[in-house]
């Protein structure tokens, strides 16, 4: 039996030292990161037959949570991949992911807020030097010509030095670029024969346009709400939807802390503040709006404010059905084709 403890322990001292000398020699950390940088470019992107939705941004507008990027929502099937917003950091999140940037089909922006736009640069290099085969397409209502071709003319430079460093043959220059596609609201924005991308009026006063989406695929459904108030022209569009992707004002969170930075006689913050509320959903009202449409799952994804500790969170969910799901950057839900199962996979 001591004897038995004693081999135990040399094989342990052994084993530690052995695994020291590959940690701190040259040919040892070598080999080890040979070995890592093998299996991350080999690993292909997990896969999913159907409708797959990724958080790639939940922040609140003007929140710096670094643990949450602005507006973002990736929809990937294995025919398409579009994204809905690309807020600030929301380009991380994506690549976190390891979301096929080379297959990027298109982005759809709600309304033209710095937080869910000002990701659109990013995106637009890393699916270009990641493969993409033609101009990124942007579609969005009138003014998406204005933001398109304003981050052309200022990446410009940038684009040409690309190009010169890898070559004509690698980064093609036509294919560098942005291309606004803007329609109406309540319009069909895209469609093939698995997919349709249908937009909507939204409130979000004064900002007009603005938009949501619902996008179809093989009997599934997501619909995302961009900013806007709990509006009829929404749920009449998502009616029946399997997921609804909403943005939430938290009343409850919000008004104490107007209260608190008025009576500190901080500048500005608490204007801003108080005109934030008309025009987000409060989440006490979207539970009811939502089962009155026939969705099946409710998820609040853009928070104002996001919730900045667990008494918050739970101070967020007063009054707020336990079905509803708040999410986080990195939730993912997928959504078989045919079926009423939605999947989540909590980061
Ligand atoms: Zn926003
Ligand atoms: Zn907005």
């Amino acid at each position: 039996m001591k004897k038995a403890v004693y081999v135990l322990l040399i094989a342990v001292v052994l084993l530690g030292a052995a695994a020291a000398a590959v940690y701190n020699t040259a040919a040892g950390q070598d080999a080890l990161f040979k070995r890592a940088a093998t299996a991350l470019m080999s690993r292909s992107p997990d896969q999913f037959d159907g409708l797959r939705v990724v958080v790639c941004g939940s922040a609140s507008p003007l929140g710096n949570d670094p643990s949450r990027a602005q507006a973002c929502i990736a929809v990937v099937t294995p025919q398409h991949f579009f994204l809905f917003d690309v807020g600030a950091r929301s380009p991380l999140r994506i690549a976190q992911a390891r979301l096929p940037m080379a297959r990027l089909n298109g982005v759809f922006i709600t309304h033209f807020h710095s937080d869910h736009i000002a990701g659109l640069a990013d995106v637009n290099l890393a699916s270009w030097v990641q493969g993409r085969p033609a101009e990124l397409h942007v579609y969005g209502p009138a003014g998406v010509r204005q933001v398109v071709d304003g981050f052309n003319h200022a990446y410009q430079l940038d684009r040409g030095y690309r190009t010169a460093h890898h070559g004509a043959d690698l980064l093609p220059p036509e294919r560098g670029t942005m291309r606004a596609q803007p329609f109406k609201a309540g319009e069909v924005v895209w469609q093939d024969e698995l997919m349709t991308v249908t937009s909507f009026a939204v409130e979000h006063p004064p900002i007009d346009p603005a938009v949501g989406y619902r996008v179809d695929y093989r009997g599934r459904s997501v619909v995302i709400s961009g900013d806007t108030n709990a509006a009829d022209t929404l749920f009449t569009a998502a009616e029946g939807a399997d997921l609804l992707l909403h943005d939430a004002l938290s009343r409850t969170l919000l008004d104490p802390m107007i209260a608190s930075a008025t009576a500190a006689g901080v500048p500005v913050l608490p204007a801003i503040m108080t005109d934030v509320i008309d025009y987000h959903a409060d989440a006490t009202v979207l539970p009811q709006r939502a089962v009155d449409a026939g969705i099946k799952q409710l998820a609040f994804y853009h928070m104002v404010p996001v919730p900045a500790n667990a008494l918050a969170a739970r101070m967020f969910l007063r009054n707020i059905p336990d079905s509803v799901i708040v999410v986080s950057d990195l939730h993912t839900f997928d959504l078989p084709p045919d079926s009423a199962e939605i999947h989540i996979h909590e980061p």
